[in-house]
């Protein structure tokens, strides 16, 4: 068993981590206060060559699809900026679905841009009355002449103000029969449609929006992959999008536990620093102990993505875990600044309602668990019969 990074591993890491802790950790507390996008930020990072990561030959700066190398670059910009962080995992997943399965077109549209981070893909799935069940959209496509016919709702669409389209899953219809579920590039400047915002607790420069389309019509050649085929497509992506989004929580918990550790240092009660007190280092402790296990979770699911093996149970238990052990210990830190803690003056508060986010973007801890549970034992554990 080998745990070390190889030189590109390295290399990837300390170029994103000298780069996110110079030039963003300072401004993260302003920006995350704000609704808006930081796209010169945004813009750097794409510099670095980060996005470019599982988008295919021509845009990946290394000679091969490495998710181990993705996740210590998502880390390492949540460390310094959480949503900055988050705000990478879209691109990811967005640029190597449309590099894997879009028309020349869509690829030759969407993809430099994308890559370069003058573009953001958002991603459609979740609708008003379907969320966990994802499988139950009802947005449609209807197949009409030489293309599509979409009409339905998506909320909860992260980056949705500030995206120029959207990766969209919608119930196919063809000659009036069903044909699945499939996705497409839908502009969003397309003719039909209408946005408004959520005002959210944290989150807030990616922000998210709900999206009523009404008789939006797209050519045959925006259908991503074959129709019917979103579930094999999109979900095939959640797999690597899980121990990302908890590396995005690990990383901002584990500047968190630090940036504390400092505090503490210097803080003084009953005559001596707190940090000479069990009841202050024990809890930094175990949370750097599950943090790391957390983060091993994670770099075991993507090494067994690079390596192909199958890894949807482990990505499962990353994304349950890593939020869950995140969230934890960024509360004790807040609790560990006393009343500082408390105040908005303080990035504590804010890291929170931040940090949380991670726990319900892209399946809840609940849905995880019956993912793990069918993965191991079957479909005896699955709390609905599939034959349905
Ligand atoms: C910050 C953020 C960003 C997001 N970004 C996007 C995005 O870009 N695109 C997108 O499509 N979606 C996005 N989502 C939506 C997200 O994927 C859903 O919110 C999530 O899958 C949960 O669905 P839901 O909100 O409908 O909750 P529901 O499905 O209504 O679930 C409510 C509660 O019931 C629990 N529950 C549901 N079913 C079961 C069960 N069988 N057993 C036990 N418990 C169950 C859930 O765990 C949850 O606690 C985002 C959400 C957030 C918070």
């Amino acid at each position: 068993m080998d745990f070390g990074l190889d030189e590109d591993q390295r290399a990837i890491r300390d170029t994103v981590r000298r780069f996110a802790r110079a030039e963003l950790a300072d401004g993260y507390l302003a920006r995350a206060k704000q609704n808006a996008f930081p796209w010169e930020e945004h813009r750097r990072i794409a510099d670095l060559g980060v996005f470019g990561l599982l988008a295919g030959p021509g845009h990946n700066p290394l000679d091969r699809e490495d998710f181990v190398a993705a996740g210590l670059a998502v880390e390492e910009l949540a460390y310094a900026d959480f949503n900055l962080g988050n705000a990478a995992i879209p691109v990811m997943l967005m640029s190597s679905l449309i590099a894997a399965h879009g028309s020349p077109r869509v690829r030759g549209e969407w993809l430099d841009p994308l890559v370069r981070g003058e573009v953001y893909v958002a991603f459609g799935l979740t609708e008003p009355a379907t969320g966990s069940d994802a499988t139950a959209v009802t947005t449609t496509a209807v197949a009409d002449g030489d293309g599509y016919v979409l009409t339905g709702e998506k909320t909860s669409v992260t980056m949705l103000a500030h995206a120029q389209a959207m990766i969209i899953a919608a119930r196919t219809v063809r000659d009036g029969a069903p044909v699945g579920v499939s996705t497409f590039l839908l502009p969003l400047d397309a003719a039909g449609l209408g946005k408004s915002d959520i005002p959210d607790t944290g989150w807030k420069p990616m922000g998210r929006g709900v999206l009523h389309l009404d008789g939006v019509r797209l050519p045959a050649d925006a259908l991503l992959g074959p129709e019917g085929s979103a579930f094999r497509n999109v979900l095939g992506g959640f797999d690597f999008t899980r121990p990302l989004l908890a590396l995005t929580g690990i990383g901002c918990a584990q500047a968190t536990l630090d940036l504390t550790a400092d505090y503490v240092r210097q803080r003084e009660a009953f005559g001596s620093p707190l940090s000479r007190f069990e009841g202050v280092s024990f809890p930094l402790a175990e949370h750097l102990t599950t943090l790391e296990a957390a983060r091993l979770l994670c770099y075991s699911a993507l090494w067994r993505r690079t390596v192909g093996e199958r890894h949807t149970a482990e990505a499962a238990m990353t994304k349950w875990y890593g939020p869950a052990m995140a969230s934890r210990a960024v509360k004790d830190c807040l609790l560990l600044h006393g009343n500082y803690g408390y105040s908005e003056e303080y990035s504590l508060e804010q890291r929170l309602r931040d940090v949380m986010a991670v726990e319900i973007a892209d399946g809840t801890a609940q849905i995880q668990k019956i993912i793990i549970a069918r993965e191991r034992y079957g479909p005896d554990f699955l709390p609905y019969d599939r034959r349905r």
